[in-house]
């Protein structure tokens, strides 16, 4: 079964430097819950309750202690506890659903994916702050597909060779599980190129650990000339504690635009009040809504699937009740389609 790399030494290199009164936020990952029962301790969930509904999947179970505080406790249904939790509905093999739904893995190429015109998108790490069970990445292969091997020498080699690309899209993975040193060689190589006008990063990592908002990061994004996009990846208002808020609130220095998507999951997120909820926190931490997404369909995932009509309706309510900048595009992947298309 594959086997989801953890943070590799050779690319995160060094500890980056923690502020003084902050953990590094290596040290935070490390420190992550990986075991169901410990889990159940820190929830006040009888062991066996949480056994009793989980599964052990190839995918691991991985969540940062403080995401887990978030969660409500004794509550088996908490939205935050639904994302992170292998739970045995994985087991089951829908129709329609597969390994890779996006048929991603034959075209990624030196860890570059180019679907969309004038947008790349660079597979930086396969490491994640956590493991999202509805993940539409969770069965790629990332050992032979990623751009920082080498110190990204084939990835910008394919980047030069057009002419094209004004946005270099950085995901993975995510792409803050690379160290601020390996993220600096990438960025010097990238302002190289005379076409990339922007740098967007795809990141859970501010919501998970928003120690990762530490000085390095926001000086080196800082010294960009490109510009920097960031868009990170929450599916509930209950994610945004204080520690996140003040983590986005730093981003917002260096980035010109911090935006949000969110995956539409059932039992997550799938009500109006839910989503309007989220929409209002977000823009609370100064970030705007971009995509709502229509669920991949990766194996496993199938018991979060929320029906078109029902997201329709959902979009509609939301309309109705929020200012159209807080209201997010309503969007599904198809394999071989030009852009994301509205649903
Ligand atoms: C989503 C995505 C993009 C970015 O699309 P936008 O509509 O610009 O956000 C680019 N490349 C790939 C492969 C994507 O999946
Ligand atoms: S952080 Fe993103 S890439 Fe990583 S498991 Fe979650 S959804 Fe997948």
């Amino acid at each position: 079964m594959f086997q989801r790399p953890s943070i590799d030494p050779a690319v995160t290199g060094s500890i980056d430097v923690a502020r003084h009164d902050r953990p590094s936020w290596q040290r935070v990952l490390q420190d992550a819950v990986r075991d169901i029962d410990e889990l159940a301790g820190l929830l006040e969930i009888p062991a066996a309750r949480l056994r009793a509904v989980a599964c052990e999947p190839g995918f691991p179970l991985l969540v940062p202690r403080g995401f887990v505080a978030r969660m409500r406790k004794g509550d088996l249904d908490d939205p935050l506890l639904l994302q992170v939790l292998p739970r045995a509905e994985e087991d089951v093999r829908a129709a329609g659903f597969s390994d890779d739904p996006l048929g991603e893995q034959d075209i990624a190429d030196d860890g570059v994916i180019r679907k969309y015109r004038g947008r790349t998108l660079l597979i930086a790490s396969g490491a994640c702050p956590v493991h999202c069970r509805y993940c539409f990445r969770r069965e790629f292969p990332y050992s032979g597909q990623l751009a920082s091997r080498h110190g990204w020498e084939g990835a910008i080699g394919k980047l030069r060779g057009r002419g094209d690309i004004g946005e270099v899209i950085l995901s993975g993975g995510d792409p803050l599980s690379v160290s601020n040193r390996g993220l600096q060689t990438l960025f010097d190589a990238l302002d190289t190129i005379d076409s990339v006008r922007s740098i967007r990063i795809h990141t859970r990592f501010p919501v998970m650990i928003p120690e990762r908002v530490d000085t390095g990061l926001l000086a080196l994004l800082g010294r960009s000339s490109a510009r920097i996009v960031v868009v990170v990846h929450c599916n509930h208002a209950n994610e945004l504690d204080d520690s996140v808020e003040a983590a986005l609130r730093e981003l917002a220095g260096p980035a010109d635009l911090l935006l949000n998507q969110s995956v539409l999951l059932r039992g997550v997120n799938d009500d109006a009040a839910t989503l309007a909820n989220l929409s209002r926190r977000l823009f609370d931490c100064g970030v705007l809504p971009y995509y709502l997404n229509a669920l991949d369909p990766v194996t496993g995932t199938a018991h979060f699937e929320v029906v078109d009509e029902r997201a329709r309706a959902l979009l509609a309510d939301l309309r109705a009740e929020l200012p159209g900048y807080l209201v997010p595009k309503l969007v599904r992947e198809i394999p071989g389609a030009s852009s994301k298309m509205p649903l």
